[in-house]
Order: structure tokens, then sequence, then C-alpha cells
């Protein structure tokens, strides 16, 4: 059911203060565009091409990854609370020549409205912002088409993550903002696993993300000791 519960107010306001920020590649999201040309190719190799499909974008923020997608063919629509963040979106595609449909709505209400109608659902970075990840996967199973893709990625609970992402990241490299990410939110994939499991989701590929110190890029490896992705198909 809608789950208006399913939402952190202090998470959507902390999206909120941050909007301004989404387009700077130098600034509190460097990450996420530095993350966003590898976890593009990854969710085009496994679909054999975005051009043509329709997507869903699940809190999509600024529009970082929707944009991407969009600008590869593909009929996007972002979904977030964070009022400020969609405002952002919807200005940046106008400078980036590119239509996506941008909403203000819970995944699980959007999920109520647009029953299987995606080939695609992406849901990255964002479940361990929510009080409920495994409504939130219910929500994107619902969505998406049989035999469709739907991509979550997210951060393991484990001591190297609380290092790198809050210890790293946050405090001594001042990478994002303190308080950006919360080590209880973190999930662990067993975790993930038994959410997709209470669905006619099927996990077929888990694959971790790393940065390569020498390179600067983000790589997709097998070590999911921090940042992980799951490809999942609906059965
Ligand atoms: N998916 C984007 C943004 C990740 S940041 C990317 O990877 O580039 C996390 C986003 O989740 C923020 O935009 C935040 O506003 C959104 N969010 C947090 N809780 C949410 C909820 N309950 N419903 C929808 N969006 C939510």
């Amino acid at each position: 059911m809608n789950t208006p519960d399913n939402v952190d107010p202090k998470e959507i306001e902390k999206f909120s203060d941050m909007a301004e920020q989404w387009w700077d590649p130098e600034g509190d999201f460097k990450p996420l565009h530095k993350l966003n040309p590898t976890r593009l190719e990854y969710i085009e190799q496994g679909v054999q091409g975005l051009f043509g499909k329709n997507v869903a974008d699940i809190g999509c923020g600024g529009g970082i990854l929707a944009e991407s997608m969009a600008l590869q063919g593909a009929n996007v629509t972002g979904i977030d609370l964070a009022k400020a963040s969609l405002q952002v979106a919807r200005l940046h595609v106008l400078e980036s020549q590119c239509e996506i449909d941008y909403q203000e709505i819970t995944a699980e209400q959007f999920a109520i409205q647009h029953p299987q109608q995606f080939d695609v659902v992406t849901c990255m970075e964002m479940l361990e912002h929510v009080p409920d990840p495994a409504s939130i996967i219910k929500a994107c199973c619902d969505m998406v088409k049989p035999g469709g893709t739907v991509y979550i990625a997210t951060i393991n609970k484990t001591f190297k993550a609380y290092l790198l992402m809050i210890l790293g990241a946050e405090n001594v490299l001042k990478w994002v903002p303190k308080g950006t990410h919360e080590y209880e939110k973190f999930i662990r994939p067993s975790q993930l696993l038994n959410a997709i499991d209470n669905t006619r989701l099927h996990c077929d590929e888990m694959r971790g993300v790393e940065l390569d110190i020498l390179s600067g890029k983000f790589k997709v490896t097998n070590n999911v000791d921090v940042n992980y992705m799951l490809r999942c198909r609906k059965i």
C-alpha cells in the first residue's frame, strides 16, 4: 500500500538543502558524477541498450542518472520527494535538451498508478535513505513489466564501508557533507536478497563498484564490501 510513512523527512530536507549543488561536478555530488558513466555502461550492457526503452528512475535527485539515460534515447520518468531537487532537474533538462517526466510522488504510489509499465527501473543510491527499503523494492517490482529489469545500487553494512563512506568521504576527505550517510541505514546484500525473494524479481547479478585510486575512476568489480549493484529480472 501507499506508505507515506516510508519517507524520512530529515532525508528529504537534507537533499533539498543540497539541491543547488546537483550539477556542480566538483560539488557535494561529485562522487555521483564520477560514478555515473560506470553505472550507465553497466545498465546499458544489461539491457542491450536503452534506446526506446521506458525507464523509471526512483529517487532521481537532480537527474544525474535520469538525464544520462534519456540522452541514450530512453523515455525516462524520474521520481523523488525533494521538491527543490526536482526543480533543479526540470531546469537542467532545458540545458541538455532532452525530455524527462519528473514527478514528486512516492515509489509506492507511483507503482499503483503505473503497474507493469516500464522496461527498466533504476533505484540507485537511494535505498540507504529510506526507512523501509523492502517496500521500495516491491514498488520497483510492481512497476516493471514481466521480463523487465530492475537495477538497485546501495552501500553494504561493513566496517570498511563505515571507514570509506563516513569516516573517509565525510570527515577526512570531505568529498560529501557530514551526515550524508548513516551507518545504521547501510544494507547488507543478504537483506536486499531477502526483500527481493519476497517479490517476483530474481537477482541475476550482483557486482561491486570500486574507486580505482590510480585512474580516479569507478570500476565494476566482484568486491561488494562497500558500494554494490544488483541486476534483477521480473519473472
Ligand atoms: N539516484 C540518484 C540520487 C541519489 S541521492 C543518483 O544516484 O544520482 C538519494 C535521493 O533519494 C535523493 O534525491 C533523495 O531526495 C531521494 N529520496 C530519499 N528518500 C526518498 C523517498 N522516500 N522517496 C523518494 N526519493 C527519496
